[in-house]
């Protein structure tokens, strides 16, 4: 059967690529420790998953409407309020099967084909992919680690053109753990209203920063931000949902109106039970959310401190999400069992099979020449695993020398 030029060009999510790859080999018995896809390690706390029995035994069952229940728009809404003082009515926001869903949406109500999206990079694998999904083109727009992996805003205004509807952030950010400040988002939001561009906010990892970070929302700037403003947000990270696929966006109710019709064709409403579960969390006790911030906090240091340890790499200092970008740019060009570690998706492959530790190469991420770590792994999996990469890369080095 032909296959659309779209999908033959879409490639597949490398984050979950790797968590396939872990698995086959895992299945085969083998002891890979995968610190791949980027999903928190506890499971969904006790008093959400009783909400979502409940709802099943109380008849939750059927669909609900298409932009989710009035009660959890409302709890989105008091929410933002409470968290970033940021003032929304129901109709302003609309519930879906994931973060995922609510870019989506977002990128296929903002798009006609050839509009432009710029994409600060490094950055999330999904992002390019759903841009050309909705018939959108990617504008990277890179920026290097000295600089704190956020573009400085000459660059992002060099890359505007009149194509341009739209800048993707996502603060902070999935792979650098860079979170952008006041006056950087301030710089963006500037450039927004003059240019008439949406800011779609990917703040999925707001409750995670450290060192005194804030994750400033750009639509609590002012209200010409916040009115070009999409807060995308979900449950997946603060809450350790990823499994139940449940995201939110934010923004004008046109907007939100437009995405609500693209919506009720794809899916329809995200999963009745899924929402009551969602609007137990909102509401609830938000003891969890710090719990699972504070052992995110306590593996970042000791993640700090195990990297430290090996020479030959050295990484990022993120101040958000719960990913290491590790600078591997140094065993490029280094041989191993015969063959030249040319990228870092082949020093990834290669680490996978010789020491059974799964990483994302930056490739995907607009990074090449690193790889990401994802610290949501048990204490004793992160240890056991940069203890084999220390010793994966002291016999690689070793055999170099050796052969010089
Ligand atoms: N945005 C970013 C930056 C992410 O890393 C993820 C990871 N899953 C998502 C959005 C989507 O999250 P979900 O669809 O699970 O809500
Ligand atoms: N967002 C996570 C990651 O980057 C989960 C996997 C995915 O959906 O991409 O690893």
């Amino acid at each position: 059967m032909r296959i659309s030029k779209l999908c033959q060009n879409i490639a597949p999510s490398a984050t979950l690529k790797i968590n396939e790859q872990a698995g086959i080999l895992r299945a085969k018995g083998l002891d890979v420790i995968s610190l791949g896809a980027g999903e928190p390690d506890f499971d969904t706390p006790a008093f959400i998953r009783e909400a979502a029995v409940r709802a099943m035994d109380e008849g939750q069952t059927r669909y609900t409407p298409v932009s989710g229940t009035l009660p959890l728009r409302q709890a989105v809404c008091d929410h933002l309020l409470r968290e970033k003082n940021l003032s929304y009515s129901p109709n302003q926001v609309i519930i879906c099967t994931g973060a995922k869903q609510a870019l989506m949406n977002t990128l296929a109500a903002l798009l006609d084909p050839g509009d432009e999206v710029l994409l600060p990079a490094p950055c999330w694998v999904s992002y390019p992919e759903m841009i050309a999904m909705a018939g959108g083109k990617a504008v990277w727009v890179h920026a290097a680690a000295e600089e704190g992996f956020v573009p400085p805003i000459e660059r992002i205004r060099a890359a505007v053109t009149d194509r341009t509807r739209a800048i993707i952030v996502n603060s902070p950010s999935n792979p650098t753990g860079a979170v952008w400040t006041r006056e950087q988002l301030m710089a963006v939001g500037e450039l927004a209203v003059e240019k008439d561009l949406c800011i779609i906010s990917d703040e999925i990892y707001d409750q995670l920063v450290y060192d005194g970070a804030e994750a400033v929302s750009p639509a609590s700037l002012s209200p010409a931000v916040y009115a070009r403003t999409v807060v995308i947000n979900g449950w997946s990270k603060a809450y350790a949902m990823t499994g139940w696929r449940l995201g939110y966006a934010a923004g004008p109710k046109a907007l939100i109106a437009a995405m609500s019709a693209y919506q009720s064709h794809f899916t329809g409403n995200p999963n009745s039970i899924a929402q009551a579960a969602g609007l137990a969390a909102l509401t609830g006790d938000q003891q969890c959310v710090r719990d699972m911030a504070a052992a995110f906090a306590a593996r970042r240091e000791m993640m700090l401190a195990l990297v430290e340890k090996i020479p030959q790499i050295g990484c990022f200092v993120p101040a958000g999400a719960f990913y290491l970008l590790l600078d591997v740019r140094s065993v490029l060009g280094k041989r191993w069992g015969g063959q030249v570690i040319r990228t870092s998706e082949d020093f990834a492959r290669i680490l996978l099979e010789e020491a059974q530790v799964a990483l994302v190469p930056g490739d995907a991420f607009g990074a090449p020449g690193y790889c990401r770590v994802s610290y949501a792994a048990a204490n004793d999996r992160l240890v056991e695993a940069m203890r084999r990469i220390r010793r994966f890369l002291n016999d690689l080095f070793a055999l170099q020398a050796m052969e010089a």
